[in-house]
């Protein structure tokens, strides 16, 4: 195929129908010559670097596609914005507490991520949520500053109350934020038994209700935390226990990629009530925990859509601590420390999936002979007749009738009526003809009601070198939208309308949701392949939740991951560089072992070469063959 030659078409217009500029946030831009780049601000310098050249130099040190892209310079741009937007919401509105944020390590635990994280967030203090014990091991090995917080939650046994107790000896700011009534006991004992006061959090069932996919997490029904009756029994019973001073923080999470700020100030709201009533109790309140929620705008469309979000970060931040001033002030009671556990948007925009077309499959109608011959059936030339005479007054109509011919055809198929050439005949003429119903509706004042299904039913396949169950689950399990665009080629109109498929052989392997055009598609416009050139298509703001929930399915393991950084002088480095899974790695993750393998198929080769099948050395090429496909990536190859 031809490279396209719309001489008028440029990276702008390609920006405008991907959405780059609006879901790119200045992080994601395209330079004049058809590249998607990334932008970081290096101490005041700006560096613009095509992510295609990044790709380039990771193919030419042996890592192939698909691989995902770690940008630590946006992970740590993302900590300065939302701490610069908190203080300056703070010093703006003169409030007299304190933004302290953590980072919750469910979201991407890596230990690269988590490291990087730590380091950014030294200076602001910046701690991090645990929500099991292998996360408060993290989180004590990489912490340590007694400024950042450590904030636990989930259920706590034993083990995890004394690790977290020793760090607080330690002057860890480690605090044991209470999920169930049951957690208290436990934490009351083990405080006394090891002579070590525990610093005490309460999580809270807020009333309030939000929009989103994730609202589960609010309302009464929430499975986490404690109702306000429950809150009471636990305020009377620190009181007993003569430790009501150890109590601090109060905690609450309605849910992650909140769309409303209406939902957020509400919450807010709600909060602060219960805050007040527990410093009136007597509690040693400290701490204003608001979870996460704090959305990511995937869709760029800025607005209360479920993928996207309706306030700025400078807006969530003022309207927070607006609230709460407002709230507490007039009955004199300290302002918190305000803690809020944002994932998704600290890391969302730092991870890029990028992968390469494989094949394509397109749905181009076949050659159709200028007269269909006398014996053919009645039904072919009515499909003849029905393309000669496709009109824009009578398209409706048209495409009415050939779906009817065409399954006319197909019954006469089944029952042995009608043969395969003139079944072929038949299908190609109805593709014909749904082309030029496409072509007559884009162009009609009215377009054809079924227009958008057409569109989809006649859109290509792209196949991407990839696998959404291991890269992109939330698309499979929850119809979350990322954004999608090719890294390259910008400055040449895409032409085709494509969905995408992984190389898993699962129908669900798909991605037929898009966002462009300030809605949502169900297809994407796409560049023709040319030849044997390679295809990029990058998918962005992956880093959230992705990496851990992803699995095996169909043994397609771990992508290759690199992590760069850039250098002030405008050049990168490949700060950390992680070989995906090799064959031998995924088979053992369901526990067979390698080398019992190649002892199974060695003793089959022999037997084959005794049965006079192979000979000895074709017996070695196979063998050969065989424990290098062990070690190669799970992914397609190209040699
Ligand atoms: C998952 C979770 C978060 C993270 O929420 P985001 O929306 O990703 O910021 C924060 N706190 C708790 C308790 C969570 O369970």
């Amino acid at each position: 195929m031809k490279k396209n030659v719309n001489r008028s078409w440029t990276a702008k217009d390609s920006a405008e129908i991907y959405g780059i500029n609006d879901w790119g946030v200045g992080y994601f831009n395209t330079t004049s010559d058809g590249l998607l780049s990334v932008t970081t601000d290096n101490c005041g310098t700006t560096i613009e670097t095509p992510l295609l050249q990044i790709i380039q130099d990771i193919k030419d040190r042996g890592l192939d596609a698909p691989v995902l892209v770690r940008f630590e310079d946006l992970l740590e741009q993302q900590i300065g914005r939302l701490n610069d937007a908190f203080n300056e919401a703070i010093t703006t509105a003169g409030y007299q507490g304190q933004y302290r944020g953590v980072f919750p390590i469910k979201v991407n635990q890596q230990c690269h991520v988590i490291e990087e994280i730590a380091k950014a967030g030294a200076k602001y203090g910046h701690g991090l949520e645990a929500g099991s014990k292998p996360e408060l091991i993290i989180a004590l090995a990489h912490l340590e500053s007694p400024d950042a917080h450590i904030v636990c939650n989930g259920y706590k046994d034993q083990e995890f109350i004394d690790l977290g107790l020793q760090a607080r000896k330690m002057g860890y700011s480690c605090v044991f934020v209470v999920e169930t009534l049951s957690e208290l006991p436990i934490i009351l004992d083990r405080s006394r038994v090891l002579g070590i006061k525990p610093l005490i959090g309460v999580r809270v069932k807020l009333a309030s209700v939000v929009g989103g996919h994730w609202n589960a997490t609010s309302g009464d029904r929430s499975i986490f935390g404690l109702s306000i009756a429950q809150l009471v029994e636990m305020i009377d019973i620190l009181r007993a226990e003569n430790m009501l001073d150890c109590l601090q923080l109060l905690h609450y999470h309605l849910g992650s990629q909140i769309p409303n700020i209406r939902d957020i100030r509400n919450g807010v709201v709600e909060a602060c009530q219960v805050y007040m009533d527990l410093v009136r109790e007597g509690a040693n309140m400290q701490f204003l925990d608001l979870g996460g929620g704090l959305a990511v705008d995937y869709d760029g469309s800025k607005t209360n859509y479920i993928h996207s979000k309706n306030y700025t970060l400078s807006e969530y931040c003022a309207d927070i601590v607006d609230v709460v001033m407002s709230t507490l002030d007039p009955e004199n009671i300290t302002h918190p420390t305000i803690i809020t556990e944002s994932g998704r948007a600290t890391i969302a925009y730092s991870s890029v999936l990028v992968f390469n077309v494989l094949d394509v499959a397109t749905f181009e109608p076949g050659a159709v002979p200028e007269t269909i011959e006398e014996s053919e059936h009645k039904l072919i030339h009515n499909l003849k007749e029905t393309v000669d005479s496709l009109s824009e007054k009578n398209m409706q109509e048209c495409y009415n009738d050939a779906i009817f011919y065409r399954d006319e055809v197909r019954e006469l198929f089944k029952r042995g009526q009608l043969g395969l050439r003139s079944r072929s005949l038949a299908e190609n003429l109805f593709l014909l003809i749904m082309k030029k119903v496409l072509d007559v509706s884009d162009r009609a004042k009215r377009p054809l009601q079924e227009i958008d299904k057409l569109r989809e039913q006649l859109s290509d396949i792209y196949y991407g070198n990839f696998s959404l169950f291991q890269s992109l689950p939330d698309v499979w399990a929850i119809d979350q939208i990322f954004p999608i665009a090719p890294i390259h080629r910008l400055d040449e109109q895409p032409t085709r309308q494509a969905i995408i498929a992984d190389i898993t052989c699962d129908c669900d392997g798909k991605i037929d949701r898009f966002t462009n055009m300030h809605s949502t598609n169900t297809t994407i416009p796409l560049h023709p392949m040319i030849g044997e050139e390679e295809y990029f298509i990058g998918v962005f703001l992956v880093g959230a939740y992705q990496e851990t929930l992803g699995d095996l399915h169909n043994l397609f393991g771990d992508p290759n991951v690199v992590s760069v950084r850039f250098n002030e002088d405008g050049s990168y480095e490949f700060a950390d560089e992680i070989e995906g899974d090799s064959i031998a790695d995924v088979l053992s993750y369901v526990e067979y072992q390698p080398q019992q393998l190649r002892e199974r198929f060695r003793k089959i080769a022999e037997r084959s070469v005794r049965q006079g099948h192979i000979s000895a050395s074709e017996r070695q090429t196979i063998m050969k063959a065989f424990s290098e496909s062990m070690q190669g990536y799970t992914y397609y190859e190209k040699e």
